[in-house]
């Protein structure tokens, strides 16, 4: 069905439970030697002297092992050596710097002739030359140079100020997270297990999910928690049988409804009222038992109160089922669009923008970030990963004129709850086939087709 694969890396962030103070402090205590060690390897290996060491990570590392760093600060290998080689890839991201800047200064530079550009530009390419230069030893001619007229010294005077100019060590930064290589850390029941400075014992960070990792993570170090960010590979297929374009009305009631007809996801509405029916019993029977809790305090009863406080009035119940109705739902959205995807076999898939109540994303961040928390903004999240991870287009168009117009003659119409009926022309059918095929209509006319006309 696929072919040509391929896959692309992405970030995704992990979240711990709340850390007691103990864990923080160790947490803490690693972020804050990790930045001193790419700090002492900034010192060492960002002067001149050093560029052409910095080919070698593996010298580098090596020399940094035997330094005595690491044991001075007690900091086990697994951190040690990734914040060496963060280190060093930052001093090389300096030095990329320093070079456009100089190339920058020279293409501009009207004092040089197209050679002089030629010369520097050569140089800045080949380190083993340019740190010759940079250090005033003498170099031969790089190949591409030779025979030329040229000013050597005054160019490589030229080299040396700009460098002088534009180089500097790179800033420490926050010294708040740390990679972990997978030497460093295990899995297991829940927890993060990561090497601490005693031998043999580990730390455990408790998850707040399953995701695990087999690569290197990276951890950052919050208040009373921590973030754990994991490179995921993720699958791109290109499916060589996606040829369709679709047009798709999102809805709170049935998920995807096709100008074709076709519905995936109807009973979105059902489950989600049943979830919310559900949580709703569950706070009723709360809020009972919230009124015997105070009726016991008000009669002195403590020790009852204390019991009702324990086993009824806890959260991680409460939380539990919260969270188990929500994987129910977000379960049975994928399942949907997974099937949509197949059966439809779209190339391009056409809906309307998000509604927001400002004007665009980011002027109206309440009303935004209540419709990505809600089911609507998780279906439309998904739709976008599962298109993107398919080859398939995502396109948004505006939501004018899809709802309350009839896709038949254009004329206005009415919504009498989930039908639609036109005045006009005596069309009737689902709104949110309607909408779907207003979708089309307008996408097809945006693009140049002509309307479909429909009997
Ligand atoms: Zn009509």
């Amino acid at each position: 069905m696929s072919e040509k694969d391929y896959s692309i890396t992405k970030t995704i962030r992990q979240r711990t439970m709340p850390l007691p103070e103990e864990t923080m402090a160790f947490l803490s205590g690693i972020a804050a030697d990790y930045a001193r060690v790419k700090v002492c390897v900034y010192e060492r290996y960002s002067g001149i002297r050093s560029l052409e060491n910095l080919a070698s990570v593996f010298d580098i590392q090596t020399d940094m092992r035997h330094c005595g760093l690491r044991e001075q600060l007690n900091l086990p290998s697994v951190y040690y050596e990734l914040a060496v080689r963060e280190a060093v890839t930052d001093i090389r991201g300096m030095w990329g710097m320093v070079k456009n800047r100089i190339r920058a200064c020279v293409a501009v530079n009207e004092g040089l002739s197209a050679n002089d550009r030629m010369y520097v530009r050569t140089i800045l390419k080949l380190d083993a030359f340019y740190a010759a230069v940079l250090t005033g030893r003498k170099h031969p001619m790089p190949e591409k140079a030779e025979g030329l007229a040229l000013d050597v010294k005054r160019l490589d005077n030229l080299i040396r100020r700009l460098t002088r100019r534009f180089r500097k060590k790179p800033a420490a930064g926050q010294a708040d997270n740390f990679a972990v290589s997978p030497a460093g850390y295990a899995y297991r029941e829940g927890q993060l297990f990561l090497v601490s400075r005693t031998r043999r014992k580990r730390v455990a960070l408790p998850l707040k999910d399953q995701k695990t990792s087999g690569r290197q993570i990276r951890i950052f170090v919050r208040e009373n928690y921590a973030d754990i960010a994991i490179p995921l590979e993720t699958r791109v297929k290109r499916h060589r049988d996606f040829c369709n374009t679709i047009f798709v009305h999102l809805g709170f009631h049935c998920m995807c409804t096709l100008s074709s007809g076709a519905v995936y996801g109807e009973d979105l509405g059902t489950l989600s009222a049943a979830k919310t029916e559900r949580l709703t019993e569950k706070n009723r029977g709360r809020s009972r038992m919230r009124e015997k809790y105070r009726e016991s305090l008000a009669a002195g009863d403590h020790k009852k109160a204390a019991a009702i406080e324990a086993n009824n009035l806890g959260h991680a119940s409460y939380d539990r089922q919260k969270q188990r109705e929500r994987a129910r739902l977000e379960t049975y959205i994928n399942t949907e669009i997974n099937r949509m995807l197949a059966a439809e076999k779209p190339a391009r898939i056409v809906v309307t923008k998000p509604i927001t109540a400002g004007r665009s994303l980011s002027k109206n961040r309440p009303a935004n970030r209540k419709l990505t928390g809600s089911l609507q903004g998780y279906v439309r999240k998904r739709l976008a990963e599962k298109c993107s991870t398919n080859s398939v287009a995502l396109e948004e168009i505006n939501s004018r004129d899809t709802g309350f117009v009839c896709s038949a003659c254009g004329a206005q119409g009415e919504r009498r709850k989930e039908l639609f009926y036109c005045g006009a022309c005596g069309y009737a059918g689902a709104a949110a086939v309607n909408a779907a095929r207003n979708i089309e209509n307008k996408y097809n006319s945006e693009n140049g087709k002509v309307m479909h006309v429909r009997e």
